[in-house]
């Protein structure tokens, strides 16, 4: 969820700036939306049997088909099993002969090895090959950056429908909108406004933190930002210029939200779970009731202490569920029973779960299929490094009403860690305690740990555990060491920066906990965090 979806290169630039109008000139409608999801819940199998047959059989990149082929499953056979047994038992047929990617494998950290056989992989092997066909008309032959352009316009399209669906059901289609949005690397929060704009819900206002990569001083960037709104402008639509909104000061947000409350009794608010714990605080500090405010996020799970803090100044928090890698598979329950019940995304996906033990407990992870051909990857049984519960349950909801009626709920992933809306791969961390923190500050790996937890008011903090024995002279010289050792990648720099900028990470003087047997012992997660 991290990548951008709107590309940074200069050339790549251009191409989606002049992509823009093309994109927000025919909106999207609740009509439309509705149908196209009514529509691809009654053709479900054959949807899939035509995705299999066309961007796996015919694939010769597939690693699905050489994982088919070495299971022995012909195309033949696989119609036979999903005519009689349905999409997901075949699938769970399927899991058991091997036909699976896990998460490592997904990304190309572990050889993808079944039946003493290594097959050749790599990472982009899983990207959508119809995606990239269509992308080659559109863009007359180019490739690389073109491409990505391309793949980027699309996303905002078929991301656009999710949008409709999920303020609908949560009678916020059309009400007054904004968004805080992390500068995650650049111009992301250009794309949360197309997005928006796809479907005519323009954004009143947009506020962004600050970034470390120079908001709003970067002459260069308010140029970009100048590019994109003049090409929204050709299809006639505005849009709202960034208003950099510190971390301290969501007092400024509760006002806009408070206001437009009044003005129109509902309100929307696009950001993550974290920044909508800090505009719910400031509110409760200033007064401002919240009720009929909706916050819209995803990437980080809302715990009950963060469910709480929302719920207290009125406003409704929802989720939605995905990745960019994956799509975007199921918006937050508007009759939800725990604050992680989301309706999975049935009409382009499906779900099984398959049982896994690790350090984290045994826990059914959640191995996701790809049914319809326009999403970004294409995936049959890709573990996501989530596990959570699935259930068939009736509430009521819009989302039932058009037919979405499988729920997945109190999803947690096994080895990612998310804090203030940014997500890190746990293993960007084992590289600190196993290298750094000891070289620099003496004893071995197993003198440090971390561990994920919230605080009283419900903000993520990554506390650092250090062995009582080990002279660190200042804590804060052990926090800045974390910070800096992140890495050098933009998503590292940013994430420092906002885990600096708002203290998430602490240090206690405490030994190590010991909580299994390899890796995962270095970081843990508090019995704060509700586990299912
Ligand atoms: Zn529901």
């Amino acid at each position: 969820m991290n990548r951008s979806a709107v590309p940074t290169s200069a050339r790549s630039f251009v191409g989606f700036v002049a992509g823009i109008p093309g994109l927000l000139r025919r909106p999207l409608t609740l009509d439309d939306t509705l149908r196209i999801v009514r529509d691809r819940l009654a053709r479900r199998e054959e949807n899939f049997l035509l995705t299999a047959e066309e961007l796996i059989y015919a694939n010769p990149r597939s690693p699905f088909r050489r994982l088919l082929e070495l299971a022995g499953c012909e195309l033949g056979d696989l119609r036979v099993m999903v005519r009689a047994d349905g999409i997901e038992r075949a699938l769970g047929k399927l899991r058991a002969e091997g036909v699976y990617v896990s998460f490592e494998e997904f990304k190309g950290r572990a050889p993808l090895v079944r039946g003493g056989r290594e097959i050749d992989v790599r990472p982009s092997d899983f990207a959508n090959p119809r995606q990239r066909r269509a992308i080659r008309s559109l863009s007359g032959g180019s490739t690389g950056p073109a491409t990505q352009v391309a793949r980027d316009l699309m996303q905002i399209e078929r991301d656009a429908l999710v949008r409709v669906l999920t303020y609908w059901a949560h009678g916020v289609l059309d009400a007054p909108t904004a968004s805080w949005r992390l500068g995650l690397p650049s111009h992301e929060g250009v794309g949360q406004l197309l997005e928006d704009a796809k479907h005519r819900q323009i954004h009143e206002r947009w506020f962004s933190p600050p970034s470390a990569f120079g908001f709003p001083a970067s002459a260069r960037n308010r140029l970009a930002e100048e590019l994109m709104f003049a090409a929204a402008r050709v299809a006639g639509v505005r849009l709202p210029r960034r208003e950099v909104v510190d971390y301290d000061r969501a007092d400024v947000i509760a006002r806009w939200a408070s206001d437009a409350l009044r003005r129109e009794g509902r309100a929307l608010m696009r950001a993550n779970v974290s920044q909508s714990v800090r505009i719910a605080l400031a509110a409760r500090e200033h007064g401002l009731d919240l009720t009929g405010l909706v916050f819209v996020a995803g990437a980080e799970p809302a715990t009950p202490t963060k469910a709480r803090a929302i719920a207290e100044s009125g406003a409704r928090h929802t989720p939605v569920y995905g990745s960019s890698e994956i799509g975007k598979l199921g918006g937050g329950c508007a009759a939800a029973n725990s604050s992680n019940d989301s309706h999975f995304f049935s009409h382009t996906h499906a779900v099984i779960q398959h049982r896994r033990t690790t350090a984290a407990g045994t826990h059914d992870a959640l191995l996701f299929t790809t049914l319809t051909p326009d999403g970004p990857t294409v995936l049959l049984n890709a573990d996501s490094d989530d596990y959570g519960v699935v259930e068939t349950r009736s509430c009521g909801c819009r989302f039932e009403e058009v037919g979405l009626t499988l729920h997945i709920r109190d999803v947690f992933s096994f080895s990612k860690l998310s804090g203030d809306g940014v997500t890190m791969v746990a293993d960007d961390l084992f590289r600190v305690i196993e290298d750094v923190l000891p070289a620099r500050f003496g004893g071995s790996m197993f003198d440090y740990q971390f561990v994920e937890e919230e605080d009283e008011r419900g903000f993520t903090r990554l506390t650092v555990l250090v062995s009582p024995h080990i002279d660190i002279g200042d804590e804060a010289d052990v926090v800045q060491t974390v910070l800096n050792s992140l890495g050098s990648t933009k998503l590292a720099t940013e994430v420092a920066h906002i885990w600096g900028s708002t203290a998430a990470v602490r240090v206690q003087r405490t030994r190590p906990r010991i909580v299994g047997r390899g890796k995962h012992e270095l970081l843990v997660r508090s019995s704060l965090r509700r586990e299912p």
